[in-house]
């Protein structure tokens, strides 16, 4: 950035560079735990007439509250939640902004327990809220005794966590969440943008709402939805809650074309969904395979794998690359990030991996 603008800029943005995976053009993109299935033809149709729908209305903006769409996110999440508990926007990295924006901000401390989705401290830097990392294990594992004590440390007005957690790609126990909850003065936002991908028996904070009213789930329709390129993340919590990010939130912010078309989508969450257990048979098949290949692999309840140890993850990201296979490096020592997509995506990277040493 060139000299001048570090000038005008916040000093405490100066130096910084923007977050955002490399959008390479290869043949095998396993970076951004996109889903690799196109939509159906079938939803391909109804999502072309709902948006047909709105076009001559464009000359109004849309409906500020998103109520109907709300009411379809509602009845999508089940656990009897009603639309004055759901709240929608451009992804869910826009409705984290907005809870960092109402509830965190200069003089707060929002605390997250690393290595987690990177994109929570940027959200506090942006917002000028203090960042407290209350770290893992050894074996990126949060134990409830561990995750209490940096919350009564740090008194944070916001925690973040993640389950399943990006990038290690496992679901938190449990006893973790409820833990914090009893814990924390603040809001306690459970980030489950991997939800749909987790493992049979393992429970989603949506149980938990009914009991504490502090308590945010966040979600999107990016990853299990195929639903990435429209922008559609949501929150569950206490009405309450919903009302209080209305404060920070841009008026008209969710278009009425994407309104109509999460709608439309949302519809055919079936079928959208079909593609859930492929998916999650492909990232059950990546662990196992890499596994007996010798790899070290955590486990996951998401769309994507985090396998390692390398000497030089760097150099292993590039080797795979010039195969054509584009995974993420996380900045994370030793360790690489892969998306599980279709089977022929999966033989590619498998294939690709059998030529790599650690
Ligand atoms: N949370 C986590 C853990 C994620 O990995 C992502 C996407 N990379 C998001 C939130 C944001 O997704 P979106 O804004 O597309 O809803």
């Amino acid at each position: 950035m060139t000299e001048w603008v570090q000038q005008l800029l916040r000093e405490d943005l100066r130096g910084l560079s923007a977050y955002g995976a490399p959008q390479l053009d290869v043949p095998v993109r396993l970076n951004t735990n996109e889903n690799s299935y196109q939509l159906p033809d079938e939803v391909v149709r109804a999502v072309q007439r709902a948006i047909a729908g709105e076009i001559a209305d464009l000359n109004r903006y849309p409906d500020r509250e998103a109520v109907k769409l709300r009411a379809d996110l509602a009845a999508y999440c089940g656990h009897g939640l009603t639309a004055e508990q759901l709240w929608a926007a451009n992804g869910s990295n826009e409705i984290q902004q907005q809870l960092f924006q109402a509830f965190a901000g200069p003089g707060r401390i929002a605390l997250g327990f690393g290595p987690a989705y990177s994109m929570h401290p940027l959200l506090a830097k942006g917002t000028a809220t203090g960042w407290a990392d209350g770290l893992r294990g050894e074996r990126f594992e949060l134990t409830p005794e561990h995750a209490a004590e940096q919350v009564r440390l740090h008194q944070p007005a916001l925690v973040l966590l993640c389950s399943p957690n990006n990038p290690t790609g496992t679901a938190l126990d449990f006893a973790v969440v409820e833990a914090v909850l009893a814990e924390a003065p603040g809001l306690v936002v459970v980030d489950e943008a991997y939800a749909e991908f987790r493992r049979p028996g393992t429970p989603s904070a949506l149980e938990l709402l009914d009991e504490h009213e502090r308590l945010v789930v966040t979600r999107t329709m990016s990853k299990a939805f195929a639903f990435a390129g429209a922008r559609v993340g949501y929150l569950a919590a206490h009405p309450a809650i919903v009302e209080a990010v209305q404060l920070v939130r841009l008026p008209y912010h969710l278009s009425a074309l994407t309104q109509a078309a999460a709608r439309a989508a949302l519809a055919h969450a079936d079928v959208l969904l079909g593609t859930v257990e492929a998916i999650k048979a492909q990232r059950d098949r990546i662990v196992s395979e890499l596994r007996a290949d010798g790899w070290e692999v955590a486990d996951s309840d998401s769309n994507f794998v985090l396998f390692g140890r390398f000497a030089d993850q760097k150099a292993a990201w590039r080797a795979l690359l010039d195969q054509g296979v584009l995974v993420r490096d996380v900045g994370l020592d030793g360790w690489l990030r892969v998306t599980a997509g279709t089977e022929q995506e999966t033989d590619a990277f498998l294939e690709a991996m059998k030529g790599l040493s650690a």
